[in-house]
């Protein structure tokens, strides 16, 4: 479960080291489309131990096999489409300089970034800006032996059977949709389901499962592909020896290695587990797996490693493979362990009916992170807060984990700064003033609480399907989370314990929020669309209910000033009672299951998009100049050897750029076939 509240995160106070280091570094790569590709810096890094830094070389191996997995799980097109324009880009003989030839790039760029042809976010198909005609032409111009041609193909046979995927606007239109009404699986190009599975056999499949599950059901479905043979549904397992079986073989051999230079004996054991995992492909060797992991608290290093998050599937229960490596920040992870040491005290104080409460919040964990390496789902995109396993019963009984990923926090507040934002939509100095003074702050704070408190808090009654809320699920679960972080935020404990300097600071996040939910995200899609992606939905849910309900008494509203709307807020202690009433009400539909609750919620409040404010915002941003979304390159890792072969150190370096990372990665990490 993921917090992605980076979009447009506010200038800073920024601590004096941190300034330092960003003198001589340059966070800015590359800038195309809608994106803007930054780097990171892994401060400490050298001062972890040589075994330390060997595990994370080994882990960092790990994740970065993985890519292909992904790449292929997004559609099954992806890995020949991208294939095939890396061999043109690198292998073309024509005009390079062409306009045909520079809107390729353009479409291969992007291609990066979503990891296949459909855009990260908003899951529409790329619009290529190259004709068919020039695409046959540069794959026939290219070198052959660089394309990923089958037995006996030729390289017109290649382009022709490319061409609809990537021209044909209606031919695998949207990865994932979540569109009311219509059949999710067919009209979803992901490739988590086989050609001609629909819906409702879906649902009836793992119905059919999950009846025989009892108190602690494994993830169905997390680690397969459900396909038709002969008319009958099974399940394509990812596993060596099974689908995807060349990447796990590779990713199993370095997590052997890393295995060997575990810090200590309870993170050995979590690794063989998940070696085990990859192995059988067996769920329970997961939830083994996942119980070892969370319970791995003690280790500097750490990582994820799997089918994971399961936004891409519309009903939420395909895993997206993914990978981060990380090692603890020590000075920063005092702020969380603060808000887990009170963990109860904020169950037993939050606005929820006593029966959706908690009696007990097991195990409530919560770290600041350096993030080493991102990648499968995390890459280039990513999220800034973490907060796994998602598994209900093993974070009932054994608890989660739960991180901020802070050296990635700091590479888009670097980014930011004096880029225009907070001048063109804040409605005046004292908003901007706050956000100056307090924003980095509370918004790493928000995302502490959403994620060691927010998501960890609550429970559902007995015999309730955590699955009732359906496709409506991941949004009241991100907005259940965002609101108990929100409503905190504004309690004077948190002065009093020491987490914000007064009772000015949260107004910072306040404002923030509802300027982001009521207006500002909008800058993020396409005029006319409505909103689909469940965070963004989950915020304008939030944003446009406490307006609705505040907007009588004016505790926030719009003004207009010059011709430009702004969001106002006139009193924020009732703002925070609001946030109060609707964590109270989200908490009954997800702890009753009430499922046409949750859809009114969603569809009243978080799916509607007012067209006139839309245009305006989209041409206010428009002029600034900025890139909606931001991408990452990761450092590079290169182990150092003595005369023997033994290692003795990994040096860390940021010289990589967004097309020759890429295409390394392309070279290196990439043992799947085209077609699986
Ligand atoms: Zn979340």
């Amino acid at each position: 479960m993921r917090k992605l509240s980076f979009i447009f995160m506010t200038l800073s106070a920024i601590a004096c080291n941190r300034q330092e280091r960003a003198r001589d570094f340059d966070y800015t790569v590359d800038r195309f489309a809608d994106i803007e590709i930054l780097r990171y810096q892994v401060p400490d890094f050298e001062n972890l131990s040589l075994r330390q830094k060997l595990l994370v070389y080994y882990l960092t191996q790990a994740a970065l096999e993985g890519r292909d997995i992904l790449y292929d799980q997004n559609c099954r097109y992806n890995l020949l489409i991208r294939r095939t324009l890396e061999a043109v880009y690198q292998g073309y003989r024509g005009d390079r300089g062409s306009e045909g030839f520079a809107n390729l790039t353009l479409y291969l760029k992007q291609v990066w970034m979503g990891n296949g042809i459909h855009h990260h976010y908003s899951t529409d198909k790329f619009t290529p800006l190259f004709s068919r005609e020039f695409f046959a032409e540069a794959v026939a111009g290219t070198d052959p032996r660089l394309l990923p041609l089958g037995e006996g193909e030729t390289a017109a046979q290649l382009a022709a059977e490319l061409a609809p995927v990537i021209f044909d606007p209606a031919l695998y239109a949207k990865r994932t949709n979540q569109a009311d009404g219509v059949d999710l699986i067919r009209s979803s190009a992901n490739n988590y389901y086989g050609e001609g599975v629909s819906q409702p056999e879906v649902e009836a499949f793992y119905r059919r499962m999950k009846e025989g599950g009892g108190p602690e059901p494994v993830p169905y479905g997390l680690n397969s592909r459900l396909v038709k043979e002969g008319g009958r549904l099974v399940e394509e397992t990812y596993k060596v020896g099974g689908l995807y079986s060349a990447s796990l073989e590779r990713i199993v051999g370095w997590l052997r290695k890393a295995a060997e230079v575990a810090e200590n004996d309870r993170q050995k054991a979590v690794i063989d587990a998940l070696v085990d995992f990859y192995q059988t492909g067996d769920l329970k060797a997961y939830d083994r797996y996942c119980i070892l992991w969370v319970g791995d608290l003690d280790s500097r290093v750490d990582f994820v490693n799997g089918f994971t998050e399961t936004y891409g599937d519309p009903l939420g229960m395909k895993g997206a493979w993914e990978s981060i490596v990380n090692f603890k920040n020590v000075g920063a992870t005092k702020r969380t362990e603060v808000i887990s040491a009170n963990a109860q005290w904020f169950e037993d104080h939050s606005p929820v009916e006593r029966r959706f409460k908690k009696e007990r919040v097991k195990g409530v964990s919560a770290k600041v992170i350096t993030a080493a390496i991102l990648a499968g789902d995390c890459y280039p995109s990513t999220p800034i807060g973490i907060n796994l396993p998602n598994s209900n019963w093993i974070r009932a009984a054994h608890g989660s984990k739960s991180v901020t990923i802070e050296n990635i926090t700091e590479a888009y507040d670097k980014a930011a700064l004096g880029n225009g934002f907070n001048e063109e939509f804040m409605w005046s100095d004292l908003e901007r003033g706050r956000a100056e003074k307090y924003a980095t702050l509370t918004d790493n704070l928000h995302t502490d609480l959403h994620e060691c408190l927010g998501h960890a808090s609550g429970k559902l009654l007995p015999g309730v399907d955590p699955d009732a809320l359906k496709a409506y699920g991941s949004v009241i679960e991100e907005a259940r989370a965002d609101l108990f972080g929100l409503y905190y935020l504004g309690d004077p404990k948190l002065v009093e314990l020491g987490l914000l300097p007064d009772r000015e600071a949260f107004k910072a996040e306040y404002y923030k929020y509802v300027m982001n939910g009521l207006m500002t995200q909008l800058t993020r899609i396409a005029p006319g669309c409505d909103l689909e992606e469940a965070h963004m939905r989950n915020r304008q849910l939030v944003a446009a209910w406490v307006y609705a309900k505040g907007k009588g008494d004016g505790v926030l509203g719009f003004k207009k000033r010059d011709g430009k709307t702004f969001v106002v807020v006139n009193d924020y202690d009732r703002l925070r009672d609001l946030f109060g009433m609707l964590l109270a009400e989200i908490q009954r539909v997800k702890s009753t299951g009430d499922y046409e609750g949750g859809r009114r919620l969603v569809e009243d409040y978080g799916v509607k998009v007012d067209g006139e404010l839309h245009e305006e915002v989209l041409a206010r941003y428009g002029k600034l100049g900025l890139a909606p979304y931001k991408g990452f390159v990761n450092p590079v890792y290169t182990l150092v050897t003595d005369a023997d072969g033994e290692p003795t150190d990994v040096k860390v370096s940021y010289d990589e750029d967004y097309v020759g990372q890429n295409l390394r990665y392309s070279r290196e990490y990439s043992a799947l076939p085209g077609r699986n």
